[in-house]
């Protein structure tokens, strides 16, 4: 059995800091497995330190949720909830259907956009410090140091920081739109996508055959984040932001869209973003994402 390259990496790291570390997410593998079959590894963004200790899976708290993440998750839900039933009780009253469909349809596709800038946003210029969204900020720095503790984090826990932006944005808008059904069919599902962008997000570093073959089915048909085009985010060059579908990513990235609001921000504020600098080649895990 010869040693690949990446092997020599890992056995580097651990040496360097006589840590023990759980590989139980960094399985070696010899050269009898097939290449094909083999998962990508992959290089991470945004450390100026080699990340080699990982936090023991079963005590993190942090990955826990609280009954507070429960309330904001509920809170959040039943404003979504709200919002879709304003459309329809407006759509009943007003005998009109397709639009209201039409502009929900449309809220989903925007949603997917807006997560994508957000988190573009959030990965390039946030940190804990940020004001409002620091710990959001710090949550997505995390990601890209450690993607496979997403699918450790409970619902709530993952969710509630979102949870929390929908209720705050979406509740005086419900009592001034109620009896707006396009209005609330957009915003109703566009909240109701980013809400749960994180829920996809997650799904889409989990193992297929741990997933509910409803979720995999969604997946597979592109309706939501797919881990194939996810893993895309957590490979160079670092882009697919986008986490409800991943239906813009294209688009975003053909027309350089990214660059331009980086090189606006630049110009603007003198703030460079993170994907500037060179990411950090001592930091390698292995992808979560099932391979193909
Ligand atoms: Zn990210
Ligand atoms: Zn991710």
């Amino acid at each position: 059995m010869s040693i690949l390259p990446q092997h020599h990496h890992l056995q580097h790291a651990d040496a360097t800091t006589g840590h023990h570390h759980h590989h139980r997410n960094r399985r070696v593998y010899c050269t009898a497995t097939p290449p094909n079959t083999r998962p990508k590894l992959q290089k991470l963004v945004a450390n100026t330190t080699p990340v080699i200790t990982q936090p023991k899976l079963d005590v993190d708290p942090s990955l826990k949720s609280t009954w507070l993440h429960r309330a904001w998750l509920a809170t959040g839900s039943t404003t979504v909830v709200l919002s879709l039933a304003n459309s329809i009780i407006g759509s009943i009253d007003s005998h009109i259907w397709l639009e209201p469909v039409l502009s929900g349809f449309a809220g989903y596709l925007f949603s997917d956009l807006a997560t994508g800038i957000y988190h573009w946003g959030i990965d390039n210029y946030g940190d804990a410090s940020t004001p409002l969204i620091g710990a959001q900020c710090d949550m997505a720095l995390g990601h890209h140091k450690w993607p496979w503790k997403i699918t450790k984090r409970q619902v709530a826990n993952n969710l509630h920081l979102l949870a929390g932006g929908v209720t705050f944005t979406m509740l005086p808008i419900n009592l001034i739109y109620h009896d707006q059904p396009v209005v609330m069919g957009f915003l109703g599902v566009a909240s109701g996508c980013v809400m749960f962008s994180q829920q996809f997000h997650a799904w889409a570093h989990g193992t297929k055959s741990k997933l509910p073959p409803i979720v995999v089915a969604l997946q597979d048909a592109g309706v939501i984040l797919s881990p194939s085009h996810h893993v895309g985010h957590h490979t160079p060059p670092y882009k697919n932001y986008c986490i409800v579908s991943g239906v813009w990513d294209r688009f975003l990235d053909k027309h350089r869209v990214y660059e331009a609001l980086e090189m606006a921000v630049f110009r603007k504020f003198g703030l460079r973003p993170r994907s500037w600098s060179e990411p950090d080649d001592d930091c390698m895990v292995e992808a979560e994402a099932s391979p193909p």
